[in-house]
């Protein structure tokens, strides 16, 4: 699909479900090697956006590993609220371990923020942070990005498990607002 319509605006096709699918095998790759001689790393995917994305990567990695999820959420329309509410917490024992978060977007960082001082506070050893799409010019967050599959510009997308006003989230494409709409 070309064009989609969700809510009151149009979005257009932006990244083809192949190209996502390559550049995630890129990070799979990388993390494969980088955690080879980690004993049992645990990936924290923060839902819901990033559902798709931990799927397609898990199914690339070759290390063993862990899988919880966490559910955060900080935007509302197609903006941050600056504002980073738990809705659903961790249930895993986190002291010690080695994390790895699974981000579907690193934007001004807030949330990223966020959870990286939640889980150095419950003791993680090592924590990295992995996300789908990361826009460079929003993020001036210190944390840093330690794998980013796609670095795209300040626009807002939708598909491929993110959302708009919750909806959009199904489509295996990633699609932009379309600013002619
Ligand atoms: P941040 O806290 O870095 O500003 O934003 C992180 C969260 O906001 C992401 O995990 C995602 O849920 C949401 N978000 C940021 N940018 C976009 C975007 O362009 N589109 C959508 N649908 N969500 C976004
Ligand atoms: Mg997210």
């Amino acid at each position: 699909m070309e064009r989609i319509r969700l809510h009151d605006k149009t979005f257009k096709i932006c990244i083809p479900h192949d190209e996502i699918l390559k550049s995630i095998k890129v990070v799979a790759d990388q993390i494969n090697k980088d955690y080879k001689n980690v004993e049992t790393p645990l990936f924290i995917s923060v839902l819901n956006g990033s559902f798709m994305f931990t799927s397609d990567l898990l199914k690339c990695l070759e290390i063993q590993c862990e899988l919880s999820f966490i559910k955060l959420s900080s935007y509302e329309g197609t903006g941050s609220t600056g504002e980073v509410k738990k809705m659903i917490g961790l249930s895993q024992n986190i002291k010690g371990r080695s994390v790895v978060v699974l981000e579907d977007i690193v934007d001004t960082g807030v949330t990223i923020e966020c959870l990286y001082a939640m889980l150095k506070e419950a003791g993680a050893a090592d924590i990295k942070i992995c996300t789908l799409l990361l826009k460079p010019e929003a993020y001036k967050k210190p944390i840093p990005i330690d794998y980013a599959a796609i670095k795209i510009p300040n626009d807002f997308i939708v598909g491929y498990g993110l959302d708009y006003d919750e909806i959009g989230r199904q489509y295996k494409d990633i699609y932009v607002l379309d600013p002619d709409s």
